[in-house]
């Protein structure tokens, strides 16, 4: 299987891979930049490096600046081994608490099995990095890429600025278009998630001005700004209805209640009813873990209250 190519802008594409996994098939991507600079904004899993390295030999891209790291989960980081060699100037920004693990990947791996299973084998094991390649997205700011560090989806989670495009790897959610007007979007808040956190980064999003963003899982909208305060407003809303269910924490049904809730009454969730068998399930895994961390961060708090 070959990655799939799109244009989104004159030297702006986006790169769909294929991992071996049903439901999977729309829904991981690196973005490419050809041009100067020219860079990848997350090469996606080592399993389909393959796909990545072909799509850049087919848009002719002999050289890159730059590989920016959204965050260091398999799905986004995985191929960054495979793709450094290939391009071997080119720097790779990471948000400073994931730079260890680039150098040393095996924990990272474990942990990724140990929350994946079989989707992580199916990502395939990330390979170490030389540490001299690595470049503190901390303050980086450079041929017009600016970075912002954005913890959330997880701790060491950095976003990119480049002109009026945001690649807001999973700090903005998850997206899918599904129509011209009609979109799904899902909160993305595995453990250890902490809403004050994450609303902290999507305003540090929002007070630049983006005007496009371009999303680690999937796609692209020009309407960045609506998109991010959409996303504020529907972690608001998860928080106050899962504060209703929090007393219920310890019951066996749990995070299906909080499921059957959430898929009612956030506007942004209804496009799971429109996704096929497969891509249901997928959001099914995904949601559970949203929920779970969630959750967790709830009873931390009233422990500590
Ligand atoms: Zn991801």
């Amino acid at each position: 299987m070959d990655g799939m190519i799109e244009q989104i802008s004159n030297r702006l594409y986006q790169v769909t891979l294929f991992p071996k996994i049903t439901g999977f098939d729309n829904f991981i991507c690196a973005w490419v930049h050809k041009g100067s600079p020219s860079f990848v904004v997350d090469p996606g899993p080592s399993a389909t490096s393959r796909q990545l390295l072909k799509a850049l030999q087919d848009l002719n891209i002999l050289h890159l600046d730059y590989i920016l790291i959204t965050h260091i989960h398999i799905d986004h980081a995985g191929a960054v081994s495979e793709l450094a060699d290939v391009f071997p100037d080119a720097k790779i920004v990471c948000h400073p608490a994931g730079i260890p693990h680039l150098k040393d990947p095996s924990r990272l791996w474990e942990g990724s099995l140990k929350t994946l299973g079989d989707i992580g084998k199916a990502y395939g094991p990330i390979l170490p990095v030389a540490g001299e390649r690595l470049v503190d997205a901390e303050g980086f700011n450079a041929d017009n890429i600016i970075s912002i560090l954005t913890p959330g989806h997880s701790p060491h989670h950095a976003s990119y600025e480049f002109g009026d495009h945001l690649f807001a790897g999973e700090a903005g959610g998850v997206f899918e278009q599904q129509s011209p007007d009609s979109f799904y979007l899902r909160p993305a808040t595995p453990p250890r998630f902490f809403l004050n956190v994450s609303i902290n980064s999507i305003d540090l999003l929002m007070g630049r001005d983006p005007t496009t963003i371009c999303y680690g899982h999937y796609g692209v909208t020009h309407d960045a700004k609506e998109m991010l305060a959409k996303h504020r407003d529907q972690l608001l809303l998860w928080n106050r209805i899962m504060g209703e269910e929090i007393g219920n924490f310890h019951e066996k049904e749990f995070v299906r209640t909080c499921m059957d809730r959430l898929l009612k009454d956030d506007p942004l969730l209804q496009g799971f009813f429109r996704l096929d068998a497969d891509q249901k399930e997928r959001e099914i895994f995904f949601l559970t873990n949203s929920i779970r961390g969630f959750a967790l961060s709830l009873t931390d708090s009233t422990d500590n209250a």
